[in-house]
């Protein structure tokens, strides 16, 4: 009786979502689309397999949709990709299933690594604490320390707060303490020159930014943000003759002069990254939620869309 009563109330709440605001539009945020993944930061790499799995239930079911498309008078609940940071396998691995089934997307790229072997200090971190002992030495620690989470987790907020080259230092004297043999891999580098260059020309893929350093904006001040952005937009503009009109924010995270700085640049829209549902007001609003989608297929992904587009909804 309970749960029938529950289903009645949801989709009385479903109804009067639907005319107060009109469908939903569920926009997906991805990282990296690969086979290679570390034992870590698994949530952010989907399988290419899960990827296509997950293309074909979109296909299916929902109604896929640009940033820039109109999100009123949708036939069914809305669908929109999109990828964080500006790993080179966007386009290696997934921009060929986005082609084989013809699905926009849009590709936010943080431009710190563009056309170096760099990898993010994330993904560094990654294989450096999975190649030191169970013992091992930290830069300004004098005893050894052994792994946990608890250490684990306070290296990334002792990192969080150091600027990109002071992260680089620590990172390289980590691992000369620790004897890591770290080189950059080809399955962790960004994009290319050439490989934005197509991209921008690509009648399926819209850039964006993600700022330059991949800092946590809300952190920065007015002077700083505006900087990071304009860096990125400069050197994406640089490549491509096509307008960037959308700001996705790294660790989701902004305050107010965040927002006004997008609105003086002149953005369309900025993507939260805060697993929430969005819909025509939010488009209008220019700031965008989006959900995390996590390496699954099938029965889960169902589950997990499902979630999305109709309990909350
Ligand atoms: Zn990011």
């Amino acid at each position: 009786m309970k749960s029938k009563l529950k289903k009645i109330y949801y989709k009385l709440l479903k109804l009067k979502n639907r005319i107060l605001h009109g469908r939903p539009v569920l926009v997906t945020m991805y990282h990296r689309v690969s086979d290679v993944v570390g034992d870590k930061l698994t949530h952010l790499t989907v399988s290419v397999a899960n990827f296509e799995n997950q293309l074909v239930y979109y296909k299916e079911n929902y109604q896929i949709l640009r940033l820039d498309e109109d999100w009123n008078s949708l036939k069914k609940t809305g669908l929109v990709i999109t990828f964080d940071d500006g790993y080179a396998d966007n386009i290696i691995n997934a921009l060929p299933l986005l082609e084989k089934y013809q699905i926009p997307a849009t590709i936010f790229i943080t431009t710190l690594n563009i056309n170096t072997k760099n990898e993010f200090w994330w993904d560094r971190l990654v294989f450096d604490y999975a190649n030191c002992d169970e013992l091992f030495d930290l830069p300004d620690v004098k005893n050894k320390v052994s792994k946990s989470n608890t250490v684990y987790n306070d290296i990334i907020d002792k990192l969080n707060k150091l600027s990109n080259p002071d992260k680089e230092n620590w990172l390289v004297e980590f691992e000369k303490m620790n004897q890591i043999p770290f080189f950059p891999r080809e399955e962790y580098r960004s994009l290319t020159n050439a490989e934005l260059k197509f991209l921008s020309d690509h009648p399926l893929i819209t850039l964006g930014i993600h700022s330059h350093n991949h800092y946590s904006l809300g952190n920065l001040s007015y002077k700083e943000q505006k900087q990071e952005l304009i860096i990125s937009l400069k050197k994406l503009n640089e490549l491509t003759n096509r307008n960037i009109k959308y700001l996705a924010l790294p660790h989701g995270s902004y305050n107010l002069d965040t927002i006004k700085i997008a609105q003086e640049l002149g953005f369309l829209g900025v993507l939260l990254a805060n697993n929430y549902y969005s819909n025509k007001e939010n488009k209008a609003s220019r700031k965008m939620n989006r959900i995390l989608m996590p390496n699954i297929k099938d029965e889960v992904l169902l589950h997990y869309l499902k979630k999305y587009d109709f309990r909350t909804w």
